[in-house]
């Protein structure tokens, strides 16, 4: 049989199960108002929660950081490629996080398979929420640690499991990317204490947007570095830019550079995103204000769409899922809205579990209540 007709037929397959992904050409800067696929929308689907991916800020110091130090890093950080820039970014994340040590990471992803496969061996256990991130659950396979997942947000579950046999990690997002929901971190910091197994928090969604001064997860819970050890943040979402970070005590960010491969076998950042990234942390500590206003446009749309009687999950965060089912009608309804001018992103199995296809919408501090309005009003005619 020729080797590549496999390939064709797993793709037919797909086309015929509505799980087919295509990209959009976008040609615009990240925002609100957005040009896609040559045609002006808003868009309601960006982790630019905070509205810093264009900030003018934002764009100055990644211009100066790209005259000071060229675009590329060159290197491996262990080789030549830790700039002053990541240096101070590491610094500036380890004093907000109020932890000892942080270590940039090229990507969340990278964070997640470095952490992971440098702490679990083969001979440990390592539970996991059953919808963590991919890069998490690819993290515990690259591993080869004994992975174990339990039901999602359930941390009486997860109590049985340890009491039978205790982790050596426990590994959880902190706000669930898909759903938008929050773990129960203060039930699940109390299980990992119980049993002296490390508590690994994904904040990819969090952090920077949620807690009054845009701690994140654990700072809405109020919850401190001992009981969450090994707090992952990513860069390319609150913050506008990209990349991602560890925060934890030395011994854990040491060990890291040494035995985390993905992140001594790759090129460093760019050091202007690290300037850029700087340049964002500055504003989500100074400007709290677009949490709040954040906070209010969520609240807004939440109510506009229980009086419609869409079908929301239960989410507090800018991530608002509105839940369809099947693949091909979120397909449908969500290239109905691109025809109306309203770009939300169908989420499709085998990123959420079967039956459980969705609009992923997510609101940012640079819409309006008038463009929430007009999601709404595209939402209420199409549902
Ligand atoms: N963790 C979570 C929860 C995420 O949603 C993502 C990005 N989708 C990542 C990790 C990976 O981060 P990055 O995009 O920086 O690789």
């Amino acid at each position: 049989m020729d080797k590549w007709q496999p390939l064709a037929t797993a793709l037919d397959e797909r086309q015929r199960s509505a799980r087919y992904r295509q990209r959009k050409i976008i040609q615009s800067p990240c925002g609100a108002e957005m040009q896609v696929d040559g045609a002006p929308c808003l868009s309601f689907c960006s982790n630019d929660y905070l509205g810093l991916a264009n900030h003018p800020d934002v764009v100055n110091a990644f211009t100066l950081g790209a005259g000071r130090y060229g675009v590329g890093a060159g290197a491996a950080h262990l080789v030549n490629g830790h700039s002053h820039a990541h240096h101070a970014l590491e610094e500036e994340l380890a004093a907000f996080t109020g932890r000892q040590r942080a270590l940039l990471f090229s990507t969340g992803y990278m964070a997640n398979l470095g952490v992971i496969s440098a702490l679990c061996g083969r001979t440990d256990r390592l539970y996991q929420d059953r919808l963590n991130h991919a890069s998490l659950l690819d993290a515990g396979q690259l591993a080869h640690a004994r992975l174990q997942r339990y039901r999602h947000l359930d941390d009486q579950g997860l109590a049985a499991k340890c009491a039978k046999q205790p982790p050596k990690m426990i590994a959880t997002d902190g706000v669930f990317s898909m759903d938008g929901d929050i773990a129960p971190l203060p039930e699940l910091a109390n299980i990992a204490h119980q049993h002296d197994a490390w508590l690994m928090v994904d904040d990819a969604h969090g952090f920077g947007v949620l807690g009054k001064q845009g701690g994140g997860t654990l700072e809405h819970f109020g919850l401190t570095a001992q009981q969450v050890p090994i707090l992952m943040g990513t860069l390319g979402k609150g913050f506008g830019t990209f990349g991602a970070f560890v925060a934890g005590d030395e011994l854990l960010i040491e060990t890291l550079i040494q035995q985390a491969r993905s992140y001594i076998y790759t090129t460093a950042m760019p050091a202007a995103i690290a300037e850029a990234s700087r340049a964002s942390l500055r504003l989500i500590q100074a400007e709290s204000w677009r949490r709040e206003k954040l906070q209010q446009l969520i609240q807004h749309f939440k109510q506009g769409a229980s009086q419609l009687g869409l079908n929301l999950m239960p989410s507090e965060t800018p991530i608002q899922p509105l839940l369809i089912g099947d693949s091909a009608s979120a397909h449908a309804i969500s290239q109905q809205l691109l025809q109306r001018g309203i770009h939300v992103t169908a989420i499709r199995p085998p990123t959420v579990p079967e039956g459980s296809a969705r609009l992923r919408i997510t609101l940012t501090t640079n819409h309006t209540e008038t463009q929430v309005n007009q999601l709404l009003d595209n939402l209420g005619a199409l549902l």
